[in-house]
């Protein structure tokens, strides 16, 4: 089970990836977790990606793709993966398919959920994230029991620093000029299949498992 999630920033790539890798067993990788953590533990890459992901804008190609590769040839990949942010540009998804035919392995599905982006910006800036475990919240749309506690775990909810509105416009900006050619690439490529985003969570879950319960045999 082979497969990249798309979606714009506050589309819902996160709490259905968390969904997805929970019922299928495959690893989730997402390069902006791999980033933050980086950032967190003070390595290079952080050093790296900072600068960029403060001002909202793509970490070099090089730099990301490099990452990916290392993290697809672990042996936790062999039975599937989840992609989550990656790729992002055409020239990722050209680096990403020659990967992974060195891999030999192709993609099996591109699952774009899909949200109008009038929204978006009010889903955005309501989002909250577990400091502990990751687990995304929203304050309207998916609250958590308790104000500012992660439900799973007990840990304190924060506002991601990119989660504030100059900064999310201008990342919904750089995402949606960069999206395009993207989805274009996977649709000629067969991949792309398009989730209605703006359904209830467990509906647009739902949506997703019919499409992969094709994949199992
Ligand atoms: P995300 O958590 O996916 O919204 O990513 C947060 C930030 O990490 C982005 O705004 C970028 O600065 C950086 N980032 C994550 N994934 C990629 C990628 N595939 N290519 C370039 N930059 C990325």
């Amino acid at each position: 089970m082979n497969l990249v999630l798309m979606g714009l920033p506050g589309a819902g790539k996160g709490t259905q990836a968390e969904k997805i890798v929970e019922k299928y067993k495959i690893p989730h990788i997402s390069t902006g977790d791999m980033f933050r953590a980086a950032i967190k533990e003070g390595t290079e890459l952080g050093l790296q990606a900072k600068s960029y992901m403060d001002r909202g804008d793509l970490v070099p190609d090089e730099v990301t793709i490099g990452i990916v590769r290392e993290r697809l040839s672990k042996d936790d990949c062999q039975n599937g993966f989840l992609l989550d942010g990656f790729p992002r540009t055409v020239a990722q998804a050209e680096a990403l398919e020659t990967l992974l035919q060195q891999l030999n392995r192709s993609i099996d599905y591109v699952i774009n959920i899909e949200v109008d982006k009038s929204i978006l910006m009010e889903r955005l800036t309501g989002r909250r994230i577990c400091k502990e475990c990751g687990a995304t919240y929203h304050l309207v749309f998916n609250p958590p029991a308790q104000a500012g506690i992660c439900d799973k775990c007990g840990g304190e909810l924060y506002q991601r620093a990119d989660d504030n509105e100059a900064t999310v416009a201008n990342r919904l900006e750089v995402n949606m000029k960069q999206a395009q050619p993207l989805l274009d690439f996977y649709a000629a490529k067969g991949y792309l299949r398009n989730i209605n985003g703006q359904q209830h969570i467990d509906q647009v879950f739902a949506d997703i498992c019919e499409l992969l319960g094709g994949l199992q045999s």
